[in-house]
């Protein structure tokens, strides 16, 4: 007989893991998928750090999200003992007209937040590892920080499982059908029958039936940790913010402190377009010398011996917000896809709304710019 559960959950990274911790935390029978055994470096979210911060420059509408996921963060480490949040405070630098800091000033005027406005010799005095040029300013938000993917992902599962979960890694989900009020789901561990599913595949979301006029596209994003060559100490998680520069008109690169394993640094997109099982993993020279031109103009300090590198995955949507709701063809299917590579901060609350979606409660935030039916050009 095909096993029968309420809810599946196809995909158990970031947003997955936490979809279903919050399902079986319910009470209700919920079985979780992976093709691989995450937390793993071949999707989205590995690299042992990701930003969360709270002026949301993207829109003020995430802002909600991210202080309800910032306590289910904190929920998380609780619950699990495992330290996943690290608060550094957040330094955005860039011109004051800029997408970056005018974005992240609305979010935080319109949210009464606290931040700061830096700039020239304060902006050098207070945070002396970073050189801007004159045209650059500084919004420091104290409440910034950096999580913990691998271990925040392994914490939620552990959980998960703890409260019922059956989770099946090594198991590929290839499809579904509709099955009298549910869904048959084929994957390769035999067939199974959910209620309702989530669809948490990441950057394998292309693989499924569109959603939208426009497939996501899928970015090559590559990440690097230096050993600083002078004043190593600023450079640490006690003393330094993690922070993002917009060091060109709507070019942004970002960093966060040394914890142990070096200082990370990273651009924001402009990464070639790919696909997750044939995407080159190989970090080549001219990525590294592009990145230390940038190092040697703004944080010249930095400029050590490269430690470590590696490839991660965006999945961006046309107007880079995120994929969340029913599937516009199939309302048994909750679609969720919190990237365009700043997704990670919210998977705890998305995963809360995510199982809401799934078990028809009306979720508790504005969720308009997420709509997956949204029109696209
Ligand atoms: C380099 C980089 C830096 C980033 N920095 C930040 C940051 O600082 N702050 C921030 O908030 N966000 C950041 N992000 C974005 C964030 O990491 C992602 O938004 C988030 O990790 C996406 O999680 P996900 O659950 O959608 O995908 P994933 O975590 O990749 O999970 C998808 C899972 O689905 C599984 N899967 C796929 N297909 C199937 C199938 N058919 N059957 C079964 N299982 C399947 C995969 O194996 C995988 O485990 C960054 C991303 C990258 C790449």
């Amino acid at each position: 007989m095909t096993r029968s559960v309420d809810v599946a959950v196809i995909g158990l990274g970031a947003a997955g893991s936490a979809t279903a911790l919050s399902l079986a935390r319910r009470g209700l029978r919920v079985a979780g998928f992976d093709r691989h055994t995450p937390p793993h470096p071949w999707g989205s979210t590995h690299g042992r750090s990701r930003v969360i911060r709270e002026a949301y420059y993207e829109s003020p509408v995430y802002v909600p999200l991210v202080q309800r996921a910032r306590d289910l963060w904190l929920q998380l480490e609780r619950d699990s003992g495992r330290p996943l949040l690290r608060v550094t405070g957040g330094l955005m630098l860039g011109p004051p007209d800029g997408s970056l800091i005018a974005g992240s000033r609305h979010s935080a005027e319109i949210h009464g937040l606290p931040f700061e406005c830096l700039e020239g010799s304060e902006l050098r005095r207070r945070f002396p590892i970073f050189r801007p040029g004159p045209d650059t300013v500084g919004l420091y938000e104290p409440r910034a920080g950096f999580l913990d993917p691998e271990a925040a992902v392994e914490a939620a599962l552990t959980l998960a499982r703890a409260a019922g979960a059956e989770l099946w890694f090594e198991t590929l989900v290839r499809g579904w059908e509709t099955r009298g009020d549910g869904l048959l789901l084929t994957t390769s561990a035999g067939p199974i029958h959910a209620g309702r599913a989530v669809l948490a595949v990441g950057p394998w979301l292309g693989e499924w039936p569109p959603h939208q006029k426009r497939p996501p596209e899928i970015e090559r994003q590559v990440m690097l940790w230096f050993t600083p060559c002078a004043n190593r100490s600023q450079f640490s998680a006690e003393v330094a913010p993690v922070f993002i520069w917009e060091w060109s008109r709507g070019r942004l690169f970002y960093g966060i402190p040394d914890h142990g394993t070096g200082f990370k640094v990273a651009r924001h997109h402009e990464g070639v377009l790919t696909a997750p099982d044939t995407v080159d993993r190989t970090v080549g020279e001219v990525e590294v010398a592009e990145l230390r031109e940038l190092l040697a103009r703004c944080i010249p300090d930095a400029n050590g011996s490269l430690r470590e590198s590696a490839v991660c995955l965006y999945t961006n949507t046309p107007d880079r917000h995120f994929t969340v709701g029913l599937h516009p063809a199939e309302p048994r299917v909750v679609l969720l896809s919190p990237c365009s590579g700043h997704g990670f901060k919210f998977a705890s609350v998305l995963g809360e709304v995510a199982a809401d979606l799934a078990t028809g409660v009306t979720p508790g935030f504005d969720l308009a710019a997420f709509d997956p039916r949204r029109a696209m050009a």
